[in-house]
Formats: structure tokens, C-alpha cells, sequence
């Protein structure tokens, strides 16, 4: 870039390259079991996950499901035939010395996102979306991967599928790409093939470039963008690491073309305790894969696949639903459409009883008291049940909102207790309608005198009656449905 450049109001350009794991039960291509957590290294491994000579890889079906899903919720275009190819490059963690990926015919193409920051709405661009296989883990013992006295491989992981999503460079700020990848984990969730509690299962590289603000005006040209000098950030593992890490190349880069240097093009790693990013290499070109195409896996038809798969509806879609259907604000709906959990959850308690009450227990109470605990909704798995009974005791009147939420609530999530344990053990059962009617029954029957008083229209009567109907409840009723049961059996 041209020393002119330093004079000009330069604006960030950024485009994502997003690893995400797919959750299916066994390897993408062998029958290895992906549930690798408490596994010891190098027992989930066969043949073909481990390189040998002569194994041979079969398709999983369920991975190309789980990314035809994916391209149906970004709609995408799905092609008529998907294929495979090796990704030729050597490095200890990769067994075959090549890694099946796709390359001219991807699952998906041409799609889009919905990002909002700040009120605004912006569709970002998906160029691609393809299938291919994780690579096993290193680990470097005894320092980093510069002093480590010797590293261990680990080929568990190994050929656990993998969707890499490309974005255009469509991103003018670190805080989009975060807005962007907590919503593509929303929708990965929702369609329940990603599990983002899972270590690794999210993994970011991030293209940088700055170019002056005014060449962006109405559109960033192809030119521009090609001519600008990038980096693409490497290691990133989280929303918020994907923010610090372009904004620290934002800085970075700025103050480089404002002393007149050129930003290298280069492949940089984010040091996430260090917070800032450092060289790695020189970036890779494509001809250097040599790539070409994989015999062993013919190509896949997937033109149908589209209409046979059904995706749920998604979270956009239901948080406008739950603000037109339970009127809800935008705000309630958004925290209630957070996860697909919360979602169903919320309105399977909406449909017995108020939506309103409903919406404040689930996404202010509940979603609150888990919060504060760290906890998600689906630790609560099995305990759906008393949950709705703490709604019910609420909805019924026989606990006051305030015991339920800061005595039964916060019981329940601390020592896994029934909510009518809690109510019975803390003694904060209201009176019950029942209990009242009982004594105001017993009034009249002891008290004929005092009736008859009433019935000659002595009004101090019914005062001595609410009276004796108190008493009996240990003062727990409320006086004025007291009087309003007292008349109507009396009238
Ligand atoms: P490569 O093959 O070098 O990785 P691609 O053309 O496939 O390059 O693009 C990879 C990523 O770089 C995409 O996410 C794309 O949006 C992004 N990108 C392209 N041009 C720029 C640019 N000028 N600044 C920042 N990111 C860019
Ligand atoms: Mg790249
Ligand atoms: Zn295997």
C-alpha cells in the first residue's frame, strides 16, 4: 500500500474461515467412535483413520446430513453432486500425509447470515461451506511448540468430521465477526448437530486487511480487496478471543501503514494469554496442496437431500413467532429463543399457563438463578417436570412469588430439592383456598347467633364472623376474601 494511504481514513475488512466439529457418532470416515473424552490416546483409531496402507474411507452419511442441514438454515445452494479431494501437506498430526477435504463441488455454496449489532441488521455472505476430516492432536511436552523436549500425537481425534465454513469478506469490525459466531453456534445448536460445550469443537481463522474507508463506500470492488495486503489469524477458539484478536491486528496493522510500512502478507497466531498475535510463516498458496481428487470416495448425489431433510424452525424465525404469538418484547424473545431448549421449554410452560408469567419465570428467574450458578437449562435435564410444578404453584396462588423465587427456586438448582419439599420443609404454603373456605364454614355453624344478627342486617355481625374465620387460620387468610366468601354463603 502507498505511503498516501497514511494520510486516509483506513476501515478494518475481515472475512472468517470457521471450523466447526459435527456431532455424529462415529468418524467421517470409519466406524472409530467419536465419543473420544475420557478415552486414552490412540484408542478410537482403525486403519483408515491411521493412514495405513490399503485401508479405504466410507462417506458418513450422517456428516453430509448434518451440512445439508446447514446449508438449508444459511440458505445456501446445495449442488447436484458433492466430491472429495486430498489436501496434500505433511505435518506429524495428519497420518496420511494428505487430508480429505472438498474443493470445486462443496456441500454448500451461496449462502447468507443475519448479524445484528448495535439495531442493525446485516446479511453476511457465506462462500462456502464443505466437509472434510480433523487432523489427530499434538502435544508438546516440556515447553511450547519451539522448546518442547518432545511431542505426543494423539490420533483419537483424528477424522472426527468437520464443516469449514468460509464467509466473504463481508465484516467491518471485530465486533461483528463475534455477533456472527454466536449466531452461527445458535443455529448450529439448534439444529443439534454441534455441541459447543465440547473442547476444540469451534475453531476460527480470521482474514484481516485495512483499506481506506472510501474505496468501501458503496461496496468494497474485487480490486480493492485483492490488492490489499491480509493476515489471517490463526488459533482462534472463542467469540470473544476472534474480537481481541482483530482488534488487536486492527491496531496493529493501522499503526504500520500509518508510519508508511507495508502490512505483510502473512499467517499470524493468537496468543490468547498474551493477547496479541505473532508471525508464524509466510502465508501458504493453494498450489501448494496439490490438490486433486480422491479415487477411493465416488462422487455423492445430493440434489434431493434438500427436500427430504427438514431443518426445525430457527431462532430468528421463532423469536419473531414468540413476540407475535405470547406477546412478548423483543428482548424476552431473544433470551428465550437463546437456545432451542429454552425455546421449548418455555413454551410448553406458555400453553398451560399465561404466556407473561411463563416468559418472567424462564427468562428472568430461571435463566437468571442458572446464570449466576454457571449452569446451563440442560443441566436441569430430568427436572423439567418440577420446574413447571414451581410455575403452577405460582399461577395457583399457594406460595408468594417472592418465596418462590428466592426461597423454592434458588433450593431447588442448590440441593436438587422437589419445589413441594421445599414449600412443606419452609412452612410457605399460603393459606389455602380450601383451608379458608373450611373455617369460614365452621364459623357460621359455631356462631348461629351471630348469623342471625347479620341476616336482621347487623353489618358489625360479618366483622365478628371475618374475625373468629382469622383466627381459625392463624391470621394467614386475607380479610378481604374472607368477608367475600362469608356473604356469599350467608346470602
Ligand atoms: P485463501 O485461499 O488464501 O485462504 P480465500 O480467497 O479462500 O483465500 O479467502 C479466505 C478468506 O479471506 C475468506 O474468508 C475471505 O472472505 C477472506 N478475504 C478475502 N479477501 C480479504 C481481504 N482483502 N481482507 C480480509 N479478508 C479477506
Ligand atoms: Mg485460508
Ligand atoms: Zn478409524
Amino acid at each position: 500500500m502507498s505511503t498516501q494511504a497514511a494520510t486516509e481514513d483506513l476501515a478494518a475488512v475481515i472475512g472468517l474461515e470457521v471450523h466447526v466439529q459435527l456431532e455424529t457418532d462415529t468418524k467421517i470416515f470409519c466406524g472409530c467412535s467419536t465419543d473420544t473424552v475420557d478415552a486414552e490416546p490412540n484408542t478410537h483409531t482403525c486403519p483408515t483413520c491411521l493412514g495405513l496402507p490399503g485401508a479405504l474411507p466410507v462417506l458418513n452419511e450422517g456428516a453430509v446430513e448434518a451440512a445439508v442441514r446447514l446449508g438449508k438454515a444459511l440458505h445456501a445452494d446445495i449442488p447436484e453432486r458433492t466430491r472429495f479431494h486430498r489436501k496434500n501437506y505433511f505435518y506429524p498430526d495428519l497420518p496420511k500425509g494428505f487430508q480429505l477435504t472438498q474443493y470445486d463441488a462443496p456441500v454448500c455454496q451461496d449462502g447468507e447470515l443475519e448479524i445484528r449489532v448495535e439495531d442493525e441488521r446485516r446479511a453476511i455472505g457465506i462462500t462456502r461451506a464443505h466437509l472434510e476430516e480433523d487432523p489427530g492432536s499434538l502435544q508438546h511436552v516440556g515447553g511450547s511448540i519451539e522448546t518442547a523436549d518432545y511431542t505426543k500425537v494423539d490420533y483419537n481425534r483424528a477424522g472426527t468430521p468437520l464443516v469449514e465454513i468460509v464467509t466473504e469478506p463481508d465484516f467491518r469490525s471485530p465486533q461483528e465477526t463475534r455477533a456472527f459466531l454466536a449466531k452461527l453456534e445458535e443455529v448450529l445448536e439448534y439444529l443439534g448437530i454441534y455441541d459447543s460445550q465440547r473442547d476444540g469443537s469451534l475453531r476460527v481463522d480470521a482474514n484481516i486487511s485495512m483499506v481506506p474507508a472510501a474505496d468501501l463506500e458503496g461496496g468494497a470492488s474485487e480490486e480493492t480487496l485483492a490488492e490489499a495486503n491480509r493476515t489471517e489469524v490463526k488459533n482462534i477458539s472463542s467469540h470473544k478471543g476472534a474480537e481481541k484478536a482483530l482488534a488487536y491486528e486492527v491496531t496493529r496493522q493501522r499503526n504500520a501503514i500509518q508510519r508508511g510500512r507495508e502490512v505483510e502478507q502473512e499467517t499470524r497466531h493468537w496468543d490468547e494469554s498474551r493477547g496479541i498475535t505473532v508471525s508464524m510463516r509466510s502465508k501458504e498458496e493453494e498450489k501448494d496442496y496439490r490438490y486433486f481428487r480422491e479415487a477411493d470416495l465416488p462422487p455423492l448425489e445430493v440434489s434431493d437431500w434438500k427436500e427430504r431433510l427438514d431443518i426445525p424452525e430457527l431462532p430468528d424465525a421463532r423469536r419473531e413467532r414468540f413476540q407475535e404469538e405470547y406477546g412478548l418484547s423483543e428482548e424476552a424473545a431473544s433470551k428465550l429463543t437463546s437456545t432451542k431448549e429454552v425455546a421449548d421449554f418455555f413454551e410448553e410452560i406458555a400453553q398451560q399457563y399465561d404466556p407473561d408469567l411463563a416468559a418472567t419465570w424462564v427468562a428472568d428467574n430461571l435463566l437468571g438463578e442458572l446464570n449466576y450458578r454457571d449452569m446451563a437449562i440442560t443441566d436441569l435435564e430430568g427436572r423439567f417436570d418440577e420446574f413447571t410444578r414451581l410455575v403452577e404453584l405460582v399461577a395457583e396462588d399457594e406460595i408468594t412469588e417472592k418465596n418462590a423465587r428466592e426461597v423454592v427456586l434458588r433450593e431447588m438448582l442448590d440441593e436438587e430439592k422437589a419445589p413441594d419439599v421445599v414449600v412443606e420443609e419452609e412452612d410457605l404454603g399460603k393459606t389455602g383456598a380450601g383451608e379458608v373456605k373450611a373455617a369460614v364454614e365452621e364459623a357460621i355453624a359455631e356462631n348461629p347467633e351471630a348469623v342471625e344478627d347479620y341476616h336482621e342486617g347487623d353489618e358489625g355481625a360479618i366483622n365478628f364472623l371475618v374475625g373468629q374465620v382469622m383466627q381459625k387460620t392463624g391470621g394467614s387468610a386475607d380479610p378481604g376474601q374472607v368477608n367475600e366468601l362469608l356473604r356469599e354463603e350467608l346470602d
